[in-house]
């Protein structure tokens, strides 16, 4: 099977989905998209992420309009 790789949506360094930090490079680069999540400020503007990575993060939004 392969394995799917993306990139990070905080600095678009290249991860597959086996990275211990997935779907983020680092817990650095979890840390700083969680701190954008929490200040209101995220975009998803950028056209280098990936239609899963999109789905996911809609995905997201939806859920914490819920809560
Ligand atoms: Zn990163």
């Amino acid at each position: 099977m392969a394995t799917k790789v993306l990139r990070c949506p905080t600095c678009r360094t290249l991860i597959t989905e086996k990275s211990d930090d997935f779907p983020f490079c680092s817990d650095r680069c979890r840390r700083i998209d969680l701190g954008k999540w929490a200040s209101g400020d995220y975009k998803i503007t950028s056209p280098i992420l990936d239609p899963d990575l999109l789905e996911d993060l809609e995905r997201e939004q939806q859920r914490k309009y819920e809560n």
